[in-house]
């Protein structure tokens, strides 16, 4: 079972994703009908600000959005919402710049143990949504999983799907996001690399898919040992100049085509079969 089964539009007019039925609850939103060549870029665990020297590492979320808008790019950022509590001014220049403001649930705990535990899957949403959602343009946002925790380890079911399906807030999220390219900031930031290390492994990986979104983090949210040594900023001002020289152009979240249909027509998108490589997200 490969969650390739079409969505079925729900009695309410959700978006068809979490909701429904138990195939459609695997779909893995990834880059189809991105052309070869395009990017979007998302971040994950902010926002986050450093109390160190400007150019020193430690998130930068505000200075890498604005680094982001004067190179033209419009990103996606997940927030967590402990985080997102802590600097609502971060969230609110980043919407003015045009990036998306979206769900990273509220503590980052690895949704499978969290469910299992019997946690409370729809607080952690609710929570979250409830800080962000000031920031947000319209009734619509993009939920990531902590660790890309949505399938159950080896097998192509979710136990995370069930829970937020009965969530309130379900109808709009159309999702989950995934990733087609892990930025690999975590590792390098995790044995204190330079940035333009990072930005030579990350050019490789772009370049071996060629297109698709792109996971990177202006934040750590639960190392703090790896959260001082984010260097996400210096990153993308190592990456990007050098991802413009080789041709590649970057969009949205919501403009890849079957995000944007999904944002458009409740329920009446068709899911995507799982990529062999394919698990939602990362850290
Ligand atoms: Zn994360």
């Amino acid at each position: 079972m490969g969650g390739g089964g079409p969505s079925r539009r729900t009695s309410s007019g959700g978006f068809g994703c979490w909701r429904c039925n138990h195939s459609s609850a695997n779909i893995n939103i990834l880059c189809a009908g991105l052309p070869p060549g395009t990017l979007c870029l998302t971040y994950d665990d902010g926002p986050g600000r450093g109390e160190g020297p400007r150019d020193g590492p430690g998130p930068r979320t505000a200075d890498l959005g604005a680094y982001l808008h004067s190179e033209g790019i419009r990103a996606a950022f997940f927030a967590v919402g402990r985080a997102a509590e802590r600097h609502p001014d971060i969230l609110a220049g980043l919407r003015s710049l045009g990036h998306l403001v979206a769900n990273h649930t509220y503590d980052h705990a690895s949704r499978h143990a969290f469910v299992e535990r019997g946690g409370d899957a729809h607080e952690q949403l609710a929570r979250t949504d409830a800080a962000i959602r000031p920031h947000v343009d319209g009734p619509v946002t993009f939920f990531h999983a902590p660790y890309g925790d949505w399938w159950l380890c080896g097998r192509a079911e979710s136990n995370v799907a069930a829970p937020l399906n009965r969530s309130p807030l379900a109808p709009r999220y159309p999702g989950p996001i995934g990733r087609d390219v892990d930025g690999l900031d975590v590792g390098f930031w995790r044995d204190d690399r330079p940035a333009e290390a990072c930005a030579g492994a990350c050019l490789e990986a772009i370049g071996r898919v060629g297109r698709g979104i792109v996971l990177m983090h202006d934040s750590t949210a639960d190392i703090e040992e790896i959260r001082r040594r984010n260097r996400a900023l210096g990153l993308a001002r190592a990456l990007i100049p050098e991802l413009r020289r080789r041709g590649y152009r970057f969009v949205r979240l919501d403009e890849i085509p079957r995000v944007a249909s999904m944002c458009r027509g409740a329920g009446t998108h068709v899911g995507l079969p799982r990529p062999a490589s394919g698990m939602p997200g990362g850290p």
